[in-house]
Formats: structure tokens, sequence, C-alpha cells
């Protein structure tokens, strides 16, 4: 059933794929649980994406469907991806569903950091 206008899994979605190793990715932590790299198109000096190796479309998922494990395994990574910034401090961001304007269907934490980033207004 869709949950905030998402779909179910889809096996072929771009994370999934990069995953899988058809699409190369500049990598920069991997995990028994996650996989982390530099977004394509940054929008700050660091903007890295952190991935569950699972198959997730949404947090509610990640949050209901995954292990304890790999619960802990995912946010274990975005913290170690984030302490180079923990001096100046960084965001954390989650897109779900059409109203956020989520493009990957596959669960994702932005970790975004090295410049200042305003005040979030929307
Ligand atoms: O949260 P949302 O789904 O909108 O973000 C997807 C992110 O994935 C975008 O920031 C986009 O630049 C990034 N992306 C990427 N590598 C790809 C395709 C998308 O880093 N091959």
């Amino acid at each position: 059933m869709p949950v905030n206008g998402l779909p179910p899994y889809d096996t072929t979605n771009i994370f999934a794929r990069i995953l899988k190793g058809e699409i190369p990715c500049r990598k920069v932590l991997e995990t028994e649980h996650a996989l982390a790299f530099h977004d394509i198109a940054p929008q700050a000096p660091t903007h890295i994406l952190i991935i569950p190796k699972g198959s997730y479309v949404s947090a509610s998922d990640f949050s209901t469907q995954a292990s304890a494990e790999e619960v802990a395994g995912l946010w274990r990574a975005v913290a170690e991806v984030a302490k180079p910034l923990e001096a100046t401090g960084y965001r954390i961001i989650c897109n779900m569903g059409m109203d956020s304007g989520q493009e990957v269907p596959h669960f994702h934490v932005h970790v975004l950091g090295g410049r200042p980033l305003g005040v979030m207004v929307a």
C-alpha cells in the first residue's frame, strides 16, 4: 500500500542499482548494513548520502521492517560520515514522498555541511 504517495519498492531504482554495482558511486564508507557515497549534485561542500543495504522506500518502512542491527548500522554510518563536520556542525535530511520531492525511492539520509546552511524554512 502506498505511503505518502510512495509506491512499493522498485528493485530497479538508482540506489538499488548502485548497491548491485551496476552504477558507479564515489564511495565514502561501506559497512555490513550501509553504504555512504558523495551526492552526484552536491548542495554543500560536503554532501553525502547514506543508504541502508536493505530494500526500504521510506523512514517508516525502514523503522518498522529493518532489524535492530540494520537500524543501528545505518545511524552509526551516518555518525561516522558526519564526524569530520562535528566541530562546525551539519544538517541531516531525509525526504519522504511526493511533498518532500523525494527523487529516489530507496530510503536515504543526506548529510550536508562545510558551510553555514542557513535557517531551514521549508
Ligand atoms: O532525497 P532525494 O530523493 O530527493 O535525493 C536524491 C539524491 O540522490 C539527490 O540529491 C541526487 O543528486 C542524488 N543522486 C546521486 N547519484 C545518482 C542519482 C541521484 O547522488 N546517481
